[in-house]
């Protein structure tokens, strides 16, 4: 343990958080004239739990995780804002990236004022640890890895990432969004005896919940204190913690085996089919593909009605599409219009 409190930036060190209504009084019987809600009840009048006690307490049994080591917000991109929030100085510091991959850390980073470090991936996609390195400095303060990686879709080892954990000076953070579709197990269950390694997951994907607004943040204590105290206090409505607990209740586990097994059946299909140069191995639940004419493609395929993810001008991604997998008649329909391009 290297000890993180020296990463943090200054102003959020000495922060003194929000005290909510809600955290001054925890009963939950009573005459509630604190917080000049809305006495009439219709199901929402009241503020909802700021530390989200029952979603953490479900999601800590789905995830084998315990509850002080999860942190919960407005989707995956609440979390990577606060950490650029809690760990840069704007204008200053500056975070490291893998290219080609997600778009947001970027564009955080951009808002936030800080510069981005992108490094380019090797053959065939690999993590170039010594480029990744050499990229870094002092004012590094993360290092963002997407593992599966979007729009690439292979994931890495756990063993390369926790190696690049303790080559790196600053906080590594694991982007798992796809995780679930990956025969690669989750990093997760490491992040609390790792002083500088935060794993990002999201229900936004395979749980199915992309319209409830609901990612997580695993790691120790100490980050997701921070991260907690940065939020806003009341950042996941009543809405998205009752609907997610609800959703949850019921198991996904078969859409994600049956979108494996459609992974396959359309990567077969389309590596024989005319124009198709080449389609990579996934661990995600879409494949990147290759193409003659990737802009010709992606509009033959919009006039059929099927659209998919034009990447032909993404740096490492030319001449790509990355096609997310369907229902088995949706990917039907999407492979009969590019078998008759
Ligand atoms: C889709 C996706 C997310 C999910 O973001 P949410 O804000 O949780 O919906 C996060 N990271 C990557 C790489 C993604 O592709």
């Amino acid at each position: 343990m290297k000890g993180i409190d020296r990463l943090v930036r200054r102003n959020i060190a000495e922060l003194t958080p929000y005290s909510t209504a809600r955290d001054e009084y925890e009963g939950a019987l009573g005459v509630f004239l604190d917080a000049n809600e809305s006495p009439y009840p219709n199901g929402w009048n009241r503020y909802p739990d700021p530390h989200q006690k029952k979603l953490k307490q479900r999601i800590s049994e789905l995830k084998g995780i315990p509850v002080g080591n999860i942190f919960l917000g407005n989707g995956s991109d609440e979390a990577i804002d606060l950490l650029l929030r809690v760990f840069c100085n704007p204008g200053k510091d500056n975070v490291v990236a893998i290219s080609p991959s997600y778009g947001m850390y970027e564009v955080a980073a951009q808002i936030n004022d800080i510069e981005v470090r992108k490094v380019p991936l090797g053959e065939d996609f690999a993590l170039d640890r010594e480029a990744l390195l050499a990229a870094t400095d002092a004012q590094t303060k993360l290092m963002f890895i997407c593992s599966p990686n979007n729009p690439t879709g292979n994931a890495f080892s756990n063993s390369e990432l926790l190696s690049l954990a303790e080559a790196f000076d600053g906080i590594l953070v694991v982007d798992e969004a796809y995780i679930d579709f990956s025969k690669v197990g989750s990093l997760a269950p490491r992040v609390a005896e790792m002083d500088n390694v935060v794993v990002l997951q999201t229900m936004s994907k395979a749980a199915g919940m992309a319209g409830l607004r609901l990612g997580m943040a695993f790691s120790n204590t100490r980050i997701i204190e921070l991260m907690s105290m940065i939020k806003y206090p009341y950042n996941l409505s009543q809405a998205t913690q009752e609907l997610a607990l609800q959703n949850l209740e019921e198991s996904y586990k078969w859409k994600i085996d049956e979108t494996i097994t459609e992974r396959t059946r359309v990567a077969e299909a389309l590596r024989c089919t005319a124009g198709v140069l080449k389609v990579w191995d996934s661990e995600a639940n879409f494949l990147l593909v290759k193409v003659k004419d990737a802009d010709l493609v992606y509009e033959r395929l919009i006039g059929g009605g099927v659209i998919v993810r034009n990447r032909n001008k993404v740096p490492g991604c030319l001449g790509c599409l990355r096609i997310s997998i369907g229902t088995p008649k949706e990917n039907d329909i999407l492979l009969k219009l590019m078998q008759e391009l």
